[in-house]
């Protein structure tokens, strides 16, 4: 079976665990440290704070916003739904808007309608490893006095306008779960230049504890920490960076040259200011095509190709979430969500594809429309 993602550690990931294991230091220590350095250098940005995952991360960047209960924060329904819960986490009420039907990513241009006086921040996603339009937003943000969040979950890497992923916002978060297309297993980080925000997202990693000062609590925290030990892997990972999204990015133009004249096909398509670094390759399958999205999917599963939905149901249609918004949303707000989400298969397009395999799930979705 190809896999739609591929997790691949090497001798000096493991070499990377052991020297923590031998030094007994196992928690917030050196390589963690190490990794904030790294993220910062990369991002092109002051401050960086480690935490154990990127929910956790999300969580920890709205409550440094000040993000408090009865506080709405604007959001898109087509992304994983930790974007979302967080927003709960912290007692807030997400606000949807539809997303650009060529991005995937929240439209710009339908944000300033959604804002009121409660309206506090813009918890932007880069779907599937392609920045949103942030010169759209923080003007936006600007004029209304609101936070921008930046979800760098999937776009670890990817350029908006000379500007890296990761400083596009007053505060960014990424996740290294073991899919994301740098890992460390499980771990988080922020990223941001406001020295107060910084100081609260590490407040808040650690039950609200001052660095230094044990036992002194400046209000409410979590344990959020990052353990050294997946800390290395994440450091001995993030060193391939640039080839990982350039292997990424080289199977994606493939996949355009040999898949764009299926005509029941419409490929992904990346805007001129920006890079993407295809954490999904994300085709859309015309309704009413023959294969159908989900023939499709069951024909490749057949050929050993495993593909995925993401994502198969907008965020407003749980019930966790219109119940703590306290509305039913009307679908017909959001058509574009509601047609790409039925349209929508990711295929694999991880860095550890061989080049046989690119070429077997090219000739097999060409032979499913023949
Ligand atoms: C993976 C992901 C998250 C959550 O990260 P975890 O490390 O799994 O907690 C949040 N948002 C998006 C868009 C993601 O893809």
């Amino acid at each position: 079976m190809i896999s739609i993602s591929k997790v691949v550690l090497k001798a000096k990931d493991i070499q990377g665990v052991v020297s923590v294991l031998k030094s007994g230091h196992l928690v917030q220590g050196p390589k963690v440290h190490e990794l904030e350095k790294k993220f910062a250098r990369l991002c092109r940005v002051k401050y960086a704070v480690a935490v154990s995952n990127g929910t956790a991360a999300l969580h920890t960047a709205l409550y440094a916003c000040g993000i408090n209960p009865g506080d709405e924060v604007i959001t898109t329904p087509f992304t994983f739904v930790a974007t979302a819960n967080s927003i709960l986490m912290v007692g807030a009420r997400p606000v949807f808007v539809d997303i650009e039907e060529k991005t995937f990513n929240i439209d710009a241009s339908k944000i300033e309608k959604a804002i009121n006086r409660k309206t506090k921040a813009i918890l932007v996603v880069n779907l599937f490893g392609q920045p949103a339009d942030y010169n759209a937003i923080n003007k936006i943000a600007k004029k209304h006095k609101l936070f921008v969040i930046e979800d760098a979950a999937q776009s670890i890497g990817s350029i908006y306008k000379n500007k890296e992923s990761g400083n596009l916002a007053n505060v960014s978060c990424f996740s290294l779960y073991a899919t994301k297309n740098v890992t460390s297993g499980e771990g988080g980080m922020l990223t941001m230049n406001d020295k107060k925000i910084y100081e609260r997202a590490k407040l808040f990693r650690q039950h609200g504890e001052r660095e230094g000062m044990k036992y002194s609590y400046h209000g409410l925290g979590f344990n959020y920490r990052l353990t050294d030990i997946l800390a290395a892997i994440g450091l001995v990972q993030i060193e391939k960076i640039i080839s990982i999204s350039k292997k990424r990015q080289t199977i994606a133009k493939k996949y355009e040259k040999t898949l764009s004249n299926i005509p029941s096909l419409i490929l992904p398509t990346r805007a001129n200011d920006r890079t993407h670094v295809y954490h999904q390759f994300t085709l859309r399958v015309k309704s009413g095509s023959k294969p159908s999205r989900d023939e499709l999917q069951k024909y490749l599963k057949k050929q050993g190709i495993q593909s995925n939905i993401y994502y198969p149901k907008p965020l407003y249609a749980f019930n966790h979430i219109s119940d703590a918004i306290n509305k039913n949303t009307n679908s017909a707000e959001f058509p574009i969500t509601e047609k790409l989400s039925k349209e929508v298969l990711s295929i694999p397009v991880h860095q550890h594809l061989t080049n046989k395999e690119v070429n077997y799930i090219i000739s097999t979705i060409k032979n499913a429309y023949i």
